[in-house]
């Protein structure tokens, strides 16, 4: 790698459901943080979608194998696993290639529940774990226009791209 900036993107969906014991979600998280919600994501993680395009993307910069290579969903040690984990590989692949993260927009996308207030809880925890301070992360949350599965609340998707400038 000569070049002194890598872009990297992250995508990910999650499906939701309705949380036991009506159905299969898991408790709501995003970021890490916890929201309260009737729904959560069915995964075989903990299922955070913005945790998960976050480690995309930086894996993806660095041309790293994807999340679901790194940390496969047929792996028992991964079943309800927090994703702080997963992210925390690819901060660590990232440093180790020579990488920093020069910032990051995130765009989360659902109808319930609303981000508004609590986006900047979701970014502390993002820098605290990314090691980059909260200015060099942007968080935007948008609806589905009531249209589609994520319109009718019964998914949540995350999109990230995140630009890395390489350590002097
Ligand atoms: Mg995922």
């Amino acid at each position: 790698m000569s070049a002194e900036y890598r872009i990297g993107h992250g995508y990910d969906l999650h499906r939701l459901e309705p949380c036991a014991p009506h159905g299969s979600g898991r408790p709501f998280v995003l970021g890490g943080v916890s929201f309260e919600h009737d729904r959560g994501p069915v995964a075989h993680s903990d299922g955070d979608v913005l945790m998960h395009a976050v480690t995309d993307a930086i894996l993806g910069a660095i041309g790293a194998p994807d999340i679901g290579q790194l940390f496969p969903d047929t792996a028992p040690e991964n079943d309800g696993r927090p994703s702080r984990i997963f992210l925390e590989e690819a901060v660590r692949r990232m440093h180790a290639a020579g990488w920093t993260i020069g910032n990051m927009d995130m765009t989360v996308i659902c109808e319930r529940p609303k981000l508004g207030g609590r986006k900047q809880e979701v970014v502390a925890n993002l820098s605290h774990i990314l090691g980059v301070p909260a200015a060099d992360l942007n968080l935007k949350g948008k609806t589905h226009e009531r249209v589609d599965a994520v319109g009718e609340g019964r998914a949540i998707e995350a999109h990230v791209v995140v630009l890395l400038v390489h350590k002097k």
